[in-house]
């Protein structure tokens, strides 16, 4: 993974479908659609949009991006925190009730300056090569974007539209 995408140092990033991608913070422009998240939204709340991840092609990686540009839970509205809780359940309730995945790590980092939680899917596979928790989150997502065939970005494309349709068949408020 290329950190300074995510801490919004560089300029441009490379999606794993091949665009490159100009902006000058990758949150903002997610927010404003000016970077097309590979697959599409899965969901847009009020305050938060849901998709994959851009630029780390594993099936079921997803990123709940906050509109607006703060970067930590301190900073949030009391709105803004529903919503991200109810987009977070309904996306590990999605993951799981579809059978993607049993498993997820979630992670937010005030590093970084826009405002994003992700939610990492634990597989076999990660756990057998790299072992368990954070500490392998990154060599998980390099190995990843290294390694990836259009099988699994089918399958990542797969399940964000399988999600998508979740979300729609779902009132999240409730
Ligand atoms: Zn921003």
């Amino acid at each position: 993974m290329n950190d300074n995408n995510f801490i919004g140092n560089s300029k441009t990033a490379v999606d794993f479908l091949g665009n490159e991608w100009n902006y000058d913070c990758m949150g903002c422009a997610i927010s404003r659609g000016e970077i097309k998240i590979p697959g599409g939204i899965i969901y847009e709340g009020k305050y938060t949009i849901l998709g994959a991840d851009p630029e780390i092609p594993i099936p079921g990686f997803f990123i709940v991006n906050l509109k607006r540009h703060i970067n930590s839970f301190s900073e949030l509205s009391k709105e803004e925190r529903t919503e991200i809780g109810n987009v977070i359940v309904y996306a590990e309730k999605a993951l799981k009730e579809l059978n993607v995945i049993r498993e997820v790590t979630l992670v937010q980092e005030e590093c970084s300056k826009h405002f994003h939680i992700w939610i990492f899917p634990n597989y076999n596979w990660m756990t057998e090569r790299f072992g368990k928790g954070i500490t392998y989150l990154r060599d998980i997502s390099e190995y990843a974007k290294k390694n990836v065939n259009n099988d699994d970005i089918k399958e990542v494309l797969n399940v964000v539209e399988k999600t998508r349709e979740y979300f729609k068949n779902h009132n999240i408020n409730e």
